[in-house]
């Protein structure tokens, strides 16, 4: 069994970047908190007492060259960061107005992995819900109860 550190490791290879310790810290956060969707400064901040020598632009750049690689795909539902999802499927994205949680919602699109429509080149394709998330929901339900 090769351990995720092995695994991070060949993925960084493959993509053709030398995977230094920097990068590999950080690919590691991507995967261990996929549901969280971090930006730039939650990773910043995580790693920053781990690794004394890491700086914001760092994380920056190192998020744009696995965005380069199709590594990480950025998430800008909120309109005012970008946030970071790992490697994953295409699937949509479902903000809470209440809590600002992001919750990834796995449906099927009918344009799914489609690179073109009606002879459009697609390089960007949102799929973007807002709303109120059912722990909220439920939260508020909970309140009139009482
Ligand atoms: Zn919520
Ligand atoms: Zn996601």
């Amino acid at each position: 069994m090769i351990s995720n550190m092995e695994r991070l490791k060949i993925l960084l290879t493959e993509k053709g970047l030398k995977p230094t310790y920097q990068r590999l810290k950080i690919l590691e956060y991507l995967d261990k908190h996929l549901d969280k969707h971090p930006t730039v400064d939650m990773i910043y901040e995580a790693l920053a007492n781990k690794i004394p020598t890491i700086s914001m632009t760092t994380v920056y750049n190192t998020l744009n060259a696995f965005q380069e690689k199709g590594l990480v795909n950025p998430v800008t539902i909120t309109g005012t960061e970008v946030r970071y999802d790992f490697l994953t499927l295409p699937h949509h994205h479902f903000l809470c107005k209440k809590c600002g949680k992001i919750i990834d919602i796995d449906i099927k699109c009918p344009i799914g992995d489609k690179k073109e429509i009606y002879g459009h080149r697609i390089d960007e394709f949102h799929r973007y819900i807002k709303g109120v998330c059912k722990y909220c929901l439920k939260k508020e339900k909970n309140k009139n109860k009482h």
